[in-house]
Parts: C-alpha cells; structure tokens; sequence
C-alpha cells in the first residue's frame, strides 16, 4: 500500500461531468489499497474569470483581496468532489488550503510555500477518508489567504508529497505525457517514457507548459517521484520525471524542442562603451520588476555599441518606455524594439558530451533561410530567437534534424 498524491488540472474538473469521471478515477487507485490524496485547481476557465471580476473593480486590484478571490475556485472543486467521491460510497473529506496548514508568506498573488502542518490531514487518511486539498492556496503568516501564482497547484501538489512523504505525486493533465514537443505543432512529436529533472526545468520554463516550474524546482529539492499522465483516457504509464543519477542509459544530444512567443526584443542603439552602462539600463529595467532573459551586447566602433535583450512581451511597452525617459542620460541614439519574435529552444542532457549541437542547430535553420538574431546557451540547453512566422517551421525542422519523431 502506498500513498499517492494526485493532481488535477483545470481542464479535468471542468465540467460536472468530468468531476465525476476524477471521482471514479481516485476510487480505482482506492479501491486498489492506496491511500490518496487529491489536489485540484479550479475549473478550467474559473480563474481567469475571477481576475477579470477583480479587475472590474480596481485598475490595480488589492493583492489581498485579490486572493481572496481568487481562491474561491478551487474552493468549488474540493466541494463538488468530495461531493462526488461520497456518491459513489467512497469516504473523503476537503481541505482548503488554511485547513491543510500550508503555510506561506506574505506575497500575495505569488506566495511561496513555508511549511505544511500534515496532521489532520493523516489522521483522516489514517481513518480510511481520501483527502481533497485546494490546490493554489495557502495562508500567510499574517494568517491571510494567500495564492501561489497562476499554475500553482502543480506546485501544491509537490508540496504536499514532500510533506506527507507520498511515495509518488502523480499530475492527471490533458496530455498523457511529457513530448518531445508540442504535438499541435509537430504531429510526429512522441511521448517521452522518462525525462530528468534538468531537461525539465529547461522544457518548463521553456514555454512547454506541461508543468509549473516551480512545481519542478520543488521535486527536484524534495527528491518527490513525479509523473505527468492523462486524466482524459485510461492507462499508459505517462512520463516519469527521473533523476539524473538514476539514468544509467545514454542520453541523446537533444531530447526536445521547446518554442515560446511571450518574447521581445528591445534594442537600446549607440550608447556609449563604457563600465556601468549595461547596469543603468538593466537596472532600470530589474527596478520595475520586468525580467531580461537573454542579452546581447556588441562589440564597440568608435567608442558606442548596441546592447539588446529580451523580455516578456506583456512587458514590451512598458520597458520601451522607461529606457526612452532614460535615454538621455544614457547617452542613446535610439530605443526601438520588436514584439513579433519567439524563442525556439533546444533541450538535451547529452550536450553536455555531445559536440556540434549548437552548430547543427543553426545550419538547420540557414537551410530553411530562418534569421537567427540572438543565442542564449546553457550546459543542456541552445535558444535562438527569432522572427515568430518561423516558429512552428523552426519547430519542425529542428526536432526532425535531431530525429526526435
Ligand atoms: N486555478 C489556478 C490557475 O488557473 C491554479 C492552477 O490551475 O494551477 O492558475
Ligand atoms: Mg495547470
């Protein structure tokens, strides 16, 4: 007998329909002799519908209030399950967050989880009941509710598994598994039997959105057996997230191809070469809250130099608008920019032993005539950023040159 954690995703309780059918879903892994327990988000849809109420009623709407909220969807969840569950004779019991002692600070909006008091929770798991937790929230320090950021019930589920020493958190999601990239784009795309923590964390933060990354994170600090299955068709085994030291086989250069359109480039054009210049407009830019994520900074002539990065397109305007009032004092002859472009990522764990990947990579895409106009490498990782008409191209040609189908 063992104790599993299951996650259930907006997607797989979005109708009553579908609640039920996780209802039959717990009862089988019951029924085989586990203890259980259930995360859930709210139904698909649910969240985004509190964030434009919220935002109806205040431009900037208070953060504390705003997961007061905000948490009422999986408030609805945990209810309607249980609901379920009892109908179908098995006993359960929900949980929001407060009641599950997860503990978080004070950040709302993005709390980060502190502790789990797991003591009620055992004892009901003890007298035989499925427990059903709110995935999302917590309760601050202040003794408030709190929410973890959008997607955050992946990580709840994590936590908990840590807390409760689960013997694996299993994430039930509509794809039955982790690919080798997004299947819409490339139909050839496979399922990945295995992938590490590393290659992951690299595909998560990626824009695959199979998981939160911060769920990742927490697995891989926890040591918790992760597993990404479907909640949509019955069996198959999913993707197991391993870690490295267990994978004795040899890993292929490439393992996936990750693409990402939440991108911008901004481009601060002939300030001067000199020390402190990269720190007064990424300063600014950091001092708003806004991340950089790759950077470029060319070679000077003639005592100037341009200097590029990205950041996430939501933030586009914004950015061009702090570095023009700043342009002046930086000494720019121009700020301009474009947010029509992508990220396009190559993920690997053997990279690290393989030779040529990135120059492979960048010979593939010459041939389809794709324009490379930034690269950012990591020990397991090779992004290129470019013109996004050419993402799905990009894609497909990429995860073909590395025979991933
Ligand atoms: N309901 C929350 C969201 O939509 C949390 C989650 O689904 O993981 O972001
Ligand atoms: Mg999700």
């Amino acid at each position: 007998m063992a104790l599993i954690v299951h996650k259930y995703g907006g997607t797989s309780v979005g109708s009553p329909e579908r609640i039920k059918n996780v209802a039959k879903r717990v009862a089988k892994a019951r029924a085989e002799g586990h203890d259980i327990v259930v995360v859930v988000s709210a139904m698909s849809g649910e969240t985004n519908r509190l964030v434009a109420l919220a935002h109806e009623m205040q431009e900037h709407p208070d953060p504390r209030e705003l997961d007061v909220v905000l948490a009422t969807g999986e408030q609805v969840t945990i209810g309607l399950l249980a609901m379920a569950l009892k109908d179908i004779g098995v006993d359960a019991k929900s949980y929001t967050g407060w009641q599950a002692a997860l503990k978080t600070n004070t950040a709302h909006t993005k709390a980060r989880i502190e502790s789990i008091d797991d003591q009620r929770m055992r004892a009901d798991l003890d007298a035989g009941k499925v427990v059903i937790v709110a995935g999302f929230q917590g309760i601050s320090s202040e003794g408030n509710i709190s929410t973890l950021g959008r997607g955050g019930s992946d990580t709840s589920a994590v936590a908990l598994a840590a807390a409760l020493k689960a013997d694996e958190c299993q994430i039930y999601t509509d794809v039955d598994g982790v690919y080798t990239t997004d299947p819409r784009v490339v139909p050839e795309a496979r399922r990945m039997d295995t992938v590490t923590f590393e290659e992951m964390i690299e595909l998560a933060s990626l824009g695959s959105k199979v998981l939160q990354i911060r769920s990742v994170e927490f697995a891989g600090k926890y040591k918790v057996r992760l597993r990404v299955l479907s909640s949509l068709q019955d069996g198959g085994n999913g993707t197991l997230i391993t870690f490295e030291e267990d994978e004795n086989m040899e890993r292929a250069a490439v393992t996936g191809i990750a693409f990402d359109k939440n991108q911008a480039r901004i481009n601060v054009r002939g300030v001067p070469d000199k020390p402190g210049v990269a720190y007064q407009i990424l300063g600014a830019v950091a001092d708003a809250n806004i991340e950089v994520d790759m950077i470029i900074q060319n070679v000077g002539s003639e005592g100037t130099t341009d200097f590029s990065f990205t950041v996430p397109r939501g933030d586009y305007r914004q950015t061009i608008e702090i570095l023009t009032k700043l342009q002046d004092s930086i000494g720019a002859a121009a700020i301009d920019g474009d947010d029509t472009v992508c990220k396009v990522s190559a993920v690997g764990l053997g990279m690290r032993s393989h030779v040529g990947v990135a120059a492979k990579i960048f010979r593939t895409l010459a041939e389809e005539g794709i324009n490379i106009q930034m690269i950012s490498t990591s020990e397991i990782k090779v992004s290129v950023l470019i013109d996004e008409k050419y993402m799905e191209l990009a894609t497909r040609v990429l995860h073909k040159a590395f025979d991933l189908g």
